[in-house]
């Protein structure tokens, strides 16, 4: 007798070559995740935008949260190319559960990369098992896209640090027991300082959280420090780390963005192919009409060259390769657009079901645009890119088919 296969899934599982078995059998674990619990309870759970505890706390107790954590605090320390597949699995169903897992390492990474060693002790094992949150704030009201014209204030008053500033646009700033905040050095503006404000400082205001347009079920807040101070032992990194530690946090971030937008254009893609099975019109179904499948081979393609440049990215940074971040910038850039011009052609193809409130595909149109703007937009991506692309251009090997001498005369 023939052995059983399991259903083909329509994007293969070649990239799971990356993989040892024991990552394999972690990417199986959250499969059966999504197939039993996070599919079937996506559009539940992002009917409102309020938090959404039972995700959260199913992702912490299935070791998933733990991912971004050492193994000395209880965590996995996944390598990258296994994230990038656990988010992946995530975003095809359901981009509250991917932003989750992506959000861990926005808020977290800073704490394991930067606190006291009590702080880490007191604070990682249980941000790994879901028994706290951290929040990441650095965007405020005149610095978003331009970091570096952060109005936050930090100064050092005897053995403490003194926080005076807003931010904005804050994940998760209702349910945060602790925010790493950013800003810089009163004394020397130059300098980045970043601290861990717990939620309860006097002088932290949290705002009620802020409607948005999608991305249901992690919501945001504004935040305001007016004289809060915390002790010495809260600094994260070294004076003047601040800046770097905010990087580091948002290269990890990125790389997961890219991997949540990819994964929601798969989902996105599944979901139009099936409709377009199940459709008939004009005598026959509507992915037999060329038109349509000239579209999904389209989608498919750019699908497939996107998740390699994703994977490739993920690869160096586990490989600490000096140029991650650009790479990291490029496949942020490409997954990222790509995930909202697929699931826009997507919703086309199924017409008007697929713009129906009961449908996947409106949540993943109104979710796909944030990975656009988050962690870095489109456009932050393309100038960081192209500035280095000429900065090397300047040092690069000529191309052989050139004369020496300038190229401007002739
Ligand atoms: C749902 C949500 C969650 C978020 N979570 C967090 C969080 O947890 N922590 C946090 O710190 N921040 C968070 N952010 C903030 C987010 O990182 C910023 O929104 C993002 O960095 C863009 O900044 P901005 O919104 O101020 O846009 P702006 O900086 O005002 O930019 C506006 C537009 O102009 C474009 N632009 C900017 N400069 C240029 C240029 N030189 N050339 C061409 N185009 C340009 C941008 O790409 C963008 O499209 C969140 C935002 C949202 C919406």
């Amino acid at each position: 007798m023939k052995p059983t296969q399991p259903p083909a899934r329509l994007f293969g599982d070649h990239f799971l070559r990356q993989l040892n078995s024991e990552e394999r059998a972690v990417v199986d674990r959250v499969r059966g995740l999504t197939a039993e619990v996070l599919g079937p309870s996506a559009a539940e759970v992002a009917q409102t935008d309020t938090f959404a505890w039972d995700t959260f706390r199913l992702l912490a107790r299935e070791g998933i949260v733990g991912t971004a954590f050492p193994r000395e605090y209880g965590g996995s320390d996944a390598r990258q190319v296994l994230r990038i597949r656990i988010i992946e699995e995530l975003g095809r169903v359901c981009s509250t559960s991917a932003s989750i897992i992506t959000g861990t390492d926005l808020s977290s990474r800073a704490i394991v990369a930067g606190a006291a060693a009590e702080m880490k002790d007191r604070l990682l094992p249980r941000l790994c098992t879901g028994e706290l949150q951290a929040a990441f704030a650095l965007t405020e009201p005149e610095a978003g896209s331009d970091v570096r014209g952060l109005q936050t204030r930090i100064r050092r008053q005897g053995g403490r640090y003194v926080v005076n500033g807003r931010k904005k646009f804050i994940t998760r700033g209702t349910t945060s027991d602790w925010f790493v905040t950013v800003g810089r050095a009163e004394e020397d503006p130059s300098m980045f300082i970043a601290v861990l404000v717990p939620r309860d400082a006097a002088g932290f205001t949290i705002s009620p959280e802020v409607g948005k347009l999608g991305w249901y079920g992690v919501p945001i807040s504004s935040l305001e420090f007016r004289d809060v101070e915390v002790p010495h032992g809260h600094l994260l990194g070294a004076e003047g780390e601040g800046f770097d530690l905010a990087q580091d946090a948002l290269l990890r971030a990125r790389i997961g963005h890219a991997a949540m937008a990819l994964g929601r254009a798969i989902g996105a893609v599944e979901i139009a192919a099936t409709y377009m099975s199940d459709r008939r019109l004009f005598g026959k179904a509507l992915g037999e009409h060329q038109g349509p499948q000239w579209m999904l081979a389209d989608m498919v393609t750019k699908i497939e060259a996107t998740r390699a440049l994703v994977a490739l990215a993920a690869e160096k940074y586990d490989a600490k390769d000096a140029d991650v971040a650009i790479f990291a910038s490029m496949a942020k850039l490409q997954a990222t657009d790509l995930c909202m011009a697929v699931v826009t052609d997507a919703l086309q193809l199924t017409g008007g079901r697929g713009y129906l409130q009961d449908f996947p595909l409106q949540r993943f149109f109104r979710d796909a645009k944030l990975n656009q703007i988050g962690e870095g937009s489109s456009e932050v991506h393309k100038t960081v890119i192209g500035r280095d692309v000429m900065r090397r251009a300047r040092d690069a090997d000529r191309n052989p088919c050139l004369r020496p001498g300038s190229l401007v005369e002739y």
